[in-house]
């Protein structure tokens, strides 16, 4: 059996980068926030099936998630929202298994953004919307490989595509589409790791903290609690929370500063100057240690809440994950780091992240978050380099060939 070369890879890719980038403008386009995944969705599958995959969709299933205590804690139905499963080849290698994430954040505030947040913009190689980075352009980057591994003839191995929804609020689409099956002998996502590769992240939470007060005049502010003031004590105490947390954190964060970290996303509350607001709620996200289970992180936070704020009310929603390390030697890392050094010439180096993936759903097993170079994720003016699709694309696409063959 011949080998793919790097430069056979580099050519392919060559070949039909200005395609992928026309898909990659039309996915960054559409804005697939959470509830309105579907125009996203139908355009990967399109792609999908012009790659030859055999497609299948996929509606999560509530209450099956509900039981497995992996899942994150739906905000919406799951009605009339699907993820994808996509199978291509017989062949009887090793089996490979690419999964990217087509939901976006918000891109609020849209007035800050000097590019149309959904415009899709190209300037000196730079692909500039919500979602081009985190993760359209890994998306982008990973069915190019495909074409690119496809041009050198049927492929080696069984390869499997899961696009799915939800990663940004719990996983639950990767889930599900795990739960489902097919899967693999190996997993890469294609989330952006700016020429490094991601193994390890630690857990997340999401709380909602309801603060009742009693609505009055202005004329009778110093009468009682004023919710707002008290998230801002809930919120002190978190951080203490927090900092308990990153007094040691584990061996897996090494040259990490605070790995585990809190974050206050949002806060609602009031309407008027002169009026003491009946009601706040506080959403926040924690960050936690690998080795702690997401209950006992609720545990934590929920008390730490209730020293602040005994009659503060807890929900917790969106993620529970629990953090993960996977391994760096395995004949897939391996493998992808040759890859990698044979296309870009430089050493893949692991870099331990603050923020978790769906990669966690892959546990046990051989899996690693690789992917494009970009900035401004959850951010504005977030862009991805489209240079960074193209070596993604070509490491990629001689990793589906040689694991598929074998060649370790
Ligand atoms: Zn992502």
């Amino acid at each position: 059996m011949t080998i793919f070369s790097s430069r056979e890879a580099r050519k392919a890719v060559e070949h039909a980068l200005p395609e992928t980038i026309s898909f990659l403008q039309e996915l960054v386009r559409v804005p697939s926030l959470l509830g309105n995944e579907e125009p996203a969705q139908a355009l990967v599958e399109q792609r999908l099936r012009d790659l030859g995959f055999d497609v299948r969709s996929l509606v999560p299933d509530e209450a099956e998630l509900a039981e497995n205590p992996n899942s994150g804690i739906p905000l919406l139905s799951y009605e009339a929202r699907r993820c994808l499963v996509g199978t291509l080849g017989r062949g009887s290698g090793k089996s490979l298994l690419l999964n990217g994430h087509v939901d976006v954040v918000s891109e609020e505030p849209a007035d800050r953004w000097t590019k149309p947040p959904y415009g899709a913009a190209i300037e000196d190689g730079r692909l500039y919307g919500r979602g081009a980075c985190d993760m359209k352009g890994g998306i982008a980057a990973m069915l190019l490989a495909v074409e690119a591994a496809l041009s050198a003839g049927e492929l080696p191995g069984p390869l499997v595509y899961q696009s799915v929804i939800e990663e940004e609020c719990g996983g639950n689409g990767a889930l599900a589409a795990c739960l489902a099956g097919p899967l693999a002998d190996g997993v890469v996502i294609g989330e952006p790791t700016n020429g490094s590769m991601d193994l390890v992240a630690p857990g997340v939470i999401w709380a909602r903290i309801t603060l009742e007060g009693s609505s009055r005049h202005a004329s009778h502010a110093d009468e009682g609690s004023n919710p707002i003031e008290t998230a801002f004590a809930v919120t002190a105490a978190l951080h203490g929370l927090e900092a308990s947390l990153n007094e040691k954190p584990e061996p897996e964060f090494a040259g990490v500063e605070r790995p585990y970290l809190l974050n206050v996303g949002a806060l609602h509350s009031g309407d008027w100057p002169s009026m003491t607001p009946g009601r706040a709620e506080l959403d926040v996200r924690l960050g936690f240690p690998i080795r702690m289970d997401p209950g006992e992180a609720q545990s934590l936070l929920a008390a730490a809440v209730g020293r602040a704020e005994g009659s503060a009310k807890v929900e917790f929603r969106g993620f529970r994950a629990r953090g993960y390390a996977f391994e760096s030697d395995t004949p897939l890392v391996r493998l992808l780091a040759d890859c990698h050094e044979e296309v870009r010439g430089s050493a893949l180096v692991a870099e331990p992240a603050r923020a978790t993936t769906d990669l966690r759903f892959f546990e046990p097993g051989q899996a690693v978050c690789y992917g494009p170079t970009g900035e401004g994720l959850h951010g504005v003016d977030e862009w991805v380099d489209l240079e960074s699709i193209a070596e993604t694309a070509a490491v990629l696409a001689l990793l589906i060939r040689r694991w598929g063959d074998g060649h370790l």
